[in-house]
């Protein structure tokens, strides 16, 4: 699948500690809803023994994903704290078990549903930032991402009939015939589902499925993008030093058949909601299940009165980046740009700094563009997942990305925004994903505030004209090699660095206890 902005870099909209874990699971509950038509009593959810989650599901918010999914919520829903009990409570009952499944991905969901009438599996991964890939359905190799209508139809032999037929009578964008154990499935993806009276002409079928899309912006047959690397980019440029925020803009408005006021409006939409979780952060959060309490509100009043180092506009930028992390982990809405856990570095910085500069909510969305289009070349030839690349997918993306927008807010040309993304991303290369007591507040409070004052550092480098000797995209592959020589246990599994600390442990156990007499929302009503 061709990445987009708004599906893969900036977005989605959520709630939850983690992207990769909320909102990736939630998609994989929806598509599972959908499968069984919204209606079972039996959930079991298998993970692989050497895979992330038997550490993570539960505090890092897989669980309260997957069963909002389940329930049939949105990512934002203000009731996911409390998805399991929810999903119990309508009569469902959920086994999670660990297995020797050997998957090669470390987050792999293996679901089984039941209800009276059927049985169904569905094997999802999570690649980073939220997305997902659904990639066994019922024992079929399969490849759903969520972005366009799936018609499923379970056929008695005739698929390829079937197919032939199809493809005469509909105007789809893939009609797909899958051949297991003798079973055969058609797949139909599609702008819409098959009509009824479509479906009412077909013989041979013996049951029929509909998937709903869980991405923004949908997927089509000839949908092509300029670019998908800094190199080819450029190229496609030419020279004529076109703003990195107007190529970003070419390229969502081909990748989702977007007009440019509609990609221009959609971020600043986004820009919107960034602007009212930093005032709620600094305002003040509460949440029980969380190792860091209310922190923003004495910064944003020690600066105001002057009683901080001077870091000029700096210091804005840590408090709002600060807010931002305390909304996350109080589960209040955010966008993860380009992950839950990274979610403050960009957002906060070019907020931050656009308003240090005077400058208005469209210039923010042109800037938050500049950067998506350097989130689309590490996307298209990489993860921000951090259980596949450490933070630096996840801080080190972010950092990035926010160095190219604040060059965008600055004025700045092609050539430095570029130049500021591969600075800003050399300087996080190796960083280790090792969060506190699975709670992915420490470190990941610190590494958002480094990733946005590593930004602001290496932007005003390129605007000064420094060279960045490395090309971005030999940064972002280099990325990806050091991942593959980094232990499983500093990439998000808790089992390394500061997650196995002694005060982390003890953190993690005090948690624990408060979580057993909580009521499973966050609240310790219990
Ligand atoms: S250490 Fe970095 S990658 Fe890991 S959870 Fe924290 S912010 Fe995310």
């Amino acid at each position: 699948m061709l990445v987009s902005i708004f599906n893969d870099v900036i977005g989605p909209v959520m709630r939850g500690p983690s992207s990769s874990h909320c909102a990736a699971a939630l998609r994989i509950g929806r598509l599972a809803r959908d499968l069984m038509d919204g209606s079972f009593t039996d959930v079991l959810v298998e993970f692989d023994r050497n895979g992330s989650l038997p550490t993570t599901h539960d505090t890092q918010g897989s669980d309260m994903g997957l069963f909002g999914g389940l329930m049939g919520w949105d990512a934002a829903d203000a009731r996911l704290p409390g998805s399991p009990q929810a999903l119990r409570d309508t009569g469902v009952r959920i086994a999670i078990e660990t297995v020797d499944a050997g998957d090669p991905h470390p987050n792999t969901y293996r679901l089984t549903l039941r209800s009276e009438r059927e049985t169904h599996t569905l094997h999802a991964i999570s690649t980073g930032g939220g997305m997902m890939e659904v990639i066994d359905l019922d024992g079929f190799a399969v490849s759903m991402f969520g972005d366009c209508h799936e018609t499923l139809l379970w056929t008695d032999g005739r698929g390829r009939e079937l197919v032939a037929a199809l493809s005469h009578i509909i105007a789809a964008d893939e009609i797909l015939l899958h051949e297991a154990d003798g079973r055969q499935l058609v797949e139909v993806k599609a702008a819409a589902y098959l009509g009824d009276e479509v479906l009412a002409g077909l013989s041979g079928v013996l049951s029929i499925k509909k998937l709903g899309p869980v991405l923004p912006v949908m997927s089509g047959k000839g949908i092509s993008v300029p670019f998908g690397s800094c190199a080819a980019m450029l190229e496609h440029d030419a020279g004529r030093g076109t703003p990195l925020w107007q190529l970003a803009v070419a390229y969502e408005m081909a990748r989702g058949a977007l007009g440019e006021a509609e990609v221009i409006a959609k971020m600043t939409d986004i820009v919107r909601i960034v602007r009212r979780s930093i005032a709620e952060g600094i305002a003040g959060t509460q949440y029980d299940d969380r190792v860091l309490g209310h922190q923003s509100g004495r910064f944003d009043e020690l600066m105001r009165a002057g009683r901080l180092l001077d870091g000029g506009a700096l210091n804005r930028i840590i408090l709002y980046v600060t807010a931002l992390m305390e909304v996350k982990s109080s589960m209040g809405v955010i966008v993860a740009a380009p992950t839950a856990g990274a979610c403050a570095a960009l957002p906060g910085a070019v907020v931050a700094m656009a308003e240090a500069m005077g400058l208005d909510e469209e210039a923010m969305a042109k800037a938050l563009l500049a950067s998506g289009l350097i989130g689309v070349f590490i996307a298209t030839r990489w993860t921000f997942a951090a259980e596949v690349g450490g933070c630096q997918a996840e801080g080190g993306s972010a950092s990035s990305m926010a160095a190219a927008a604040l060059v965008t807010l600055a004025g700045g040309t092609l050539t430095q925004a570029v130049a500021a993304a591969s600075m800003a991303f050399q300087s996080m290369l190796g960083l280790i994903c090792d969060p506190v007591a699975n709670r992915v507040e420490v470190p990941c409070l610190g590494k958002n505030v480094m990733a946005a004052s590593n930004a602001l550092a290496c932007a005003n480098m390129a605007l000064a004209g420094f060279d960045p000797v490395i090309p971005l995209d030999e940064v972002i592959e280099t990325a990806k090699q050091v991942a593959s020589q980094m232990p499983r246990e500093v990439r998000c599994t808790n089992l390394g660095g500061l997650s196995i600390s002694p005060t982390a442990i003890a953190l993690e156990a005090t948690l624990a206890a408060r979580r057993a007499t909580s009521c499973g929302t966050g609240c310790a009503c219990g």
